[in-house]
């Protein structure tokens, strides 16, 4: 990104210098569906960012502009109400958000632009809250912690987006670190960083370029299903109040015989939080080809199982699972199209990119896009 530009720009429309803030996207290694199940999950931040140059206002008035879009949006911050402008409504939830905590702050004008592919289940979304949520608590030192700061981004996708994810987004777009991955907690939201060594080998995105419009209907019905399948258990065991403290036993005894299908969606669940355990030992042994099995039973988990997976995402994890250089690869995100993450050896990687890029083209006469990922820090003012 031109910070030169992003500041020029900014200066062009509105007439005053700006702060520059950014907020990444992010990848996850393993852990999907965990997060609003209080289980782990292991994200990492990327370098692929949203980038936001922002001001203070005298008035009460909230000026938005977006790059991409070449769209203005204004509002006023003493009745924040939902556009019509999808990318508006990130910016709008977390002042709204942030208000909502009792917080007392100016109007502002901001700028907004980035390279997080959109929709590609590295979480523009979160980026772009966090970015907004990072530079209004610098603009008027409003003192917000960081784990607040991710808390206030997720509830501003709850209320202005409509989705009702977990925390795992947020998080990571705040508390990244370059050449780690974070393992988090999300029921004690205690997190460690760990040291993404991965020698020879780095982590390849394929991006199937679809996002069937099922994914957010979709990952509302999990949750709920998720949450069902606790109550049935809860009836047992009254102490228990999510899916990470519940067995593959207690399942089997209390939920299976009520509804096959939840009982298949719950234990996923359960499966998956052991996986990312297993995964945070295996990355400190420097065992990839372990991690790239469980990648893979990860995968086949989320599509037979969870049934959040589409004919694109397991048409690229079955091409790669037999070529040579490829440990693991699993869909990433909440599913029904975005990326593929896979695990390949430095000198494989073009002759895969090539050779992926043309069975896709002739399976779904579609193009298909592979970043190499970089990881990055988190939320952070540019300069
Ligand atoms: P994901 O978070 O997986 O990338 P979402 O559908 O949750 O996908 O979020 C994508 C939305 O976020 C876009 O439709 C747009 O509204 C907003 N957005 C993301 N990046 C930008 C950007 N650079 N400029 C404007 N809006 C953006
Ligand atoms: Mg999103």
């Amino acid at each position: 990104m031109d910070l030169q530009l992003l500041k020029s720009s900014f200066r062009n429309i509105f007439n005053t210098e700006p702060v520059l803030v950014k907020s990444p996207g992010r990848i996850n290694i393993i852990g999907e569906h965990t997060d609003y199940n209080d289980g782990f999950v292991m994200p990492a931040a990327i370098n692929k960012a949203i980038y936001v140059a922002v001001s203070k206002r005298d008035d009460h008035e909230i000026h938005l502009y977006s790059e991409s879009y070449q769209q203005k949006h204004v509002s006023s911050l003493d009745n924040i109400e939902k556009s019509e402008k999808g990318w508006a409504n990130y910016i709008l939830g977390v002042a709204d958000q942030i208000k909502k905590r009792g917080y007392n702050f100016t109007g502002f004008n901001l700028y907004l632009d980035g390279n997080v592919p959109l929709g590609a289940g590295l979480s523009s979304s979160a980026a772009l809250e966090c970015a907004t949520a990072f530079a209004l608590n610098h603009l008027n030192g409003l003192g917000i912690s960081q784990m607040d700061l991710a808390l206030i981004s997720q509830k501003a996708e709850h209320e202005f987006a409509g989705v009702n994810c977990g925390i795992m987004d947020q998080f990571a777009s705040v508390f990244g670190k370059k050449n780690h991955a974070v393992m988090l907690d999300c029921r004690s939201m205690k997190y460690v960083y760990i040291p993404l060594n991965l020698e020879g080998y780095k982590l390849v995105l394929l991006n199937t370029n679809v996002k069937h419009s099922l994914a957010d209907s979709a990952y509302n019905k999990r949750r709920l299903q998720c949450e069902q399948g606790v109550a049935w258990v809860k009836a047992h065991f009254p102490k228990i109040n999510s899916l990470r403290d519940v067995s593959v036993g207690m399942l089997d005894e209390f939920v299976k015989p009520k509804d096959l299908d939840i009982y298949q969606k719950c234990r996923f669940v359960v499966e998956e939080i052991e996986r990312v355990v297993k995964a945070a030992d295996q990355l400190a042994n420097g065992d990839l080809v372990a991690l790239g099995e469980l990648m893979f039973a990860t995968h086949e988990g989320l599509s037979t199982n969870y049934e959040v997976s589409c004919k694109e995402l397991d048409f690229l994890v079955n091409f790669v699972k037999d070529f040579d250089g490829v440990l693991g690869a699993r869909m990433m995100g909440g599913g029904f199209g975005g990326c593929t993450i896979n695990i390949v050896r430095d000198e494989r990687i073009d002759v895969l990119i090539e050779q992926v890029k043309i069975s896709y083209k002739k399976e779904f006469n579609l193009d298909l896009d592979a970043y190499v990922v970089e990881t990055g820090n988190g939320s952070e003012l540019a300069v």
